[in-house]
């Protein structure tokens, strides 16, 4: 396990800018830097103990389930409480940040598209 500070713990300590939509004790939700839907949240516990969401899960299923929350309550006010939650899981299905991350996806998404492209 990497010893570096991810980007996320880096942006909750106000190291890095970012577009902060949402904040708790337990939960911070921006705006993804490469957009790929017209809404695309990024809502992250802020502890980095969990590099996924099966380890999150495992590990305290009580904050997988304030994601969730904090999901449904972010797209009522940025969507139409209409949402796509993804959890990439692995650098093979695109996991490029091993602090575990849910996109929030919403806004007119076409029928049948699972990808983010
Ligand atoms: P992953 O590829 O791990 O599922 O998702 C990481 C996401 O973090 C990507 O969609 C990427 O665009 C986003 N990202 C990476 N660095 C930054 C950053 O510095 N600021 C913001 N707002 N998003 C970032």
């Amino acid at each position: 396990m990497s010893t570096e500070p991810s980007i996320f713990e880096r942006i909750v300590a106000r190291e890095i800018p970012a577009d902060i939509v949402f904040e708790n004790d337990r939960v911070i939700a921006l705006r993804d830097i490469a957009p790929k839907a017209p809404v695309h949240l990024l809502v992250v516990p802020k502890t980095a103990q969990y590099a996924n969401v099966t380890e999150l899960a495992a590990g305290d299923p009580a904050l997988l389930a304030e994601i969730v929350g904090v999901a449904q309550q972010l797209a009522d006010q940025h969507s139409d409480g209409q949402y796509r939650l993804v959890f990439n899981t692995g650098p093979q299905a695109g996991q490029t940040v091993f602090h575990v991350h849910a996109h929030l996806l919403g806004g007119a998404l076409p029928e049948g598209s699972l990808g983010l492209q």
